[in-house]
């Protein structure tokens, strides 16, 4: 088996598929994925549900969208997309308000009709307990500089405990700077230049990427299972191998667990055409147990689904376990200093590339996970490949 592959790749989520695309294409290489699941496309695979006949997202709500010229150019080689574009709405007291935070929100919020001045100044006001020089501090600094304490508690500070059942102060601050405050009334939950949704589904893109006869794909495959031909103890040291799984897990958690989240989803079919009238309804109150409620037809406008039933999604989030799908690294400082070590651990692994969200233990959009797989071709692996 090992003489057959010029390089095993691990994990078929998007970095292992443009890593394993870029290989054949642009080397010859024979290249082989070693996949877990009975699926390619990892968090961003869909499927149609069998009720309704609507495409759903599997592991969660998977929005397309980029500045970056190189990526899209490059996605649009193996898909079209549509043209939706991204909205978001949040339940808070009973109330429905846009989000991210625009000024719909905050005059809805104060019942007022201020201007874009008068908002501001608003605000400034209401975040001016925190120091300029402490915004960047944690997740709490962050968003009360940003949109002021009473804000901040009514559409972050609970859902947040929801979602991440962690103390602000120890989340990064990255995590709310993912989200824009606008003193416009654009509701866009995205800036990028470029957003879409693949025209005929995630699954058909992706399977697009790698249908090179030079790619074999080992589905339901585990890297470490000591019996696998293409597995750990098969391989390592002998073919380049590009990793995409739990960093801590290669290690077998030598320096300790890296904390992730995970979420349950609670799949519900209801007898109407629509059940909420959007794609995303965000819950921002502590007596709601769930995050948010996805009802995926509301991605898709323009197909021709049936009015008699949708489905939807409710999100639940907890810390993950050893056998839960690991969603969001947490990236306390414990897990950064554990990160550190496994880092060093990975530089003395022979011709091991650790890549992608659970290899680097890093939140990456669909987008950065393309680009940061483009950067691991040109730079590691040309080393390799281009001698
Ligand atoms: P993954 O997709 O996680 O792929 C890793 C693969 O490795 C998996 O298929 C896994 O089964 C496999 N694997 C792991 N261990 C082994 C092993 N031992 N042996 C074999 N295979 C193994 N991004 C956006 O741009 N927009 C969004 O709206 C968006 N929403 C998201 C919502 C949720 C709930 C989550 C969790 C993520 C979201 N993302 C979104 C991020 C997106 O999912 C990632 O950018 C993308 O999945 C990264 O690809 P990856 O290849 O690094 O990782
Ligand atoms: N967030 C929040 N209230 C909301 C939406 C988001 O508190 O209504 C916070 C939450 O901590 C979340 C972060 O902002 O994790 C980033 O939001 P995004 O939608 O990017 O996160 P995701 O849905 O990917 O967790």
């Amino acid at each position: 088996m090992n003489d057959k592959y010029d390089l095993v790749v691990v994990g078929a989520g998007l970095f292992g598929l443009t890593v394993a695309e870029h290989a054949a294409r642009q080397w010859g290489l024979r290249v082989a994925i070693v996949e877990r699941r009975s699926h390619i496309g990892g968090n961003a695979y869909s499927e149609i549900d069998p009720d309704t006949g609507i495409e759903v997202h599997k592991y969660g709500a998977h929005l397309f969208h980029t500045s970056n010229e190189r990526v899209w150019e490059y996605v649009n080689r193996f898909t079209e997309f549509t043209d939706y574009v991204h909205t978001v709405y949040t339940t808070v007291r009973g109330v429905v308000y846009p989000m991210p935070v625009n000024m719909g929100t905050i005059n809805q919020f104060f019942s007022a009709s201020m201007s874009p001045d008068e908002a501001r100044a608003l605000v400034a006001e209401q975040s001016a307990e925190v120091a300029p020089e402490d915004a960047e501090r944690d997740f709490e600094t962050k968003g009360i500089s940003l949109v002021g304490r009473p804000l901040f508690e009514a559409f972050f500070k609970n859902y947040t405990a929801k979602q991440w059942q962690t103390d602000p102060k120890e989340l990064s601050a990255s995590i709310i700077s993912r989200l824009p405050v606008r003193f416009t009334y654009n509701n866009r939950y995205f800036n990028d230049k470029y957003e879409g949704l693949p025209k005929d589904g995630y699954t058909a893109f992706m399977e697009r990427m790698v249908e090179s006869d030079l790619i074999d794909i080992y589905l339901d495959s585990d890297f470490f299972d000591p019996e696998n031909p293409l597995g750990k103890s098969a391989v390592v040291g002998k073919i380049p191998v590009v990793y995409t799984g739990p960093v801590d897990r290669y290690f077998d958690y030598s320096e300790g667990d890296l904390s992730w989240r995970t979420v349950d989803f609670e799949r519900e079919v209801a007898d109407t055409g629509d059940f909420q009238g959007t794609s995303v309804m965000n819950y921002g109150d502590l007596d709601v147990p769930y995050t948010r409620i996805i009802e995926f037809r509301h991605f898709h406008p323009e197909r021709d689904y049936q009015n008699e039933k949708t489905v939807i999604f409710k999100e639940f989030s907890r810390f993950a376990g050893h056998d839960d799908e690991p969603y969001y690294p947490i990236n306390t400082p414990a897990d950064r200093e554990r990160l550190l070590a496994y880092r060093q651990a990975a530089k003395d692994e022979p011709q091991v590339f650790f890549g992608g969200r659970l290899g680097t233990y890093q939140y990456l959009d669909m987008h950065m996970a393309i680009a940061s797989a483009m950067r691991m071709v040109n730079n590691e692996l040309a080393d390799v490949f281009e001698k």
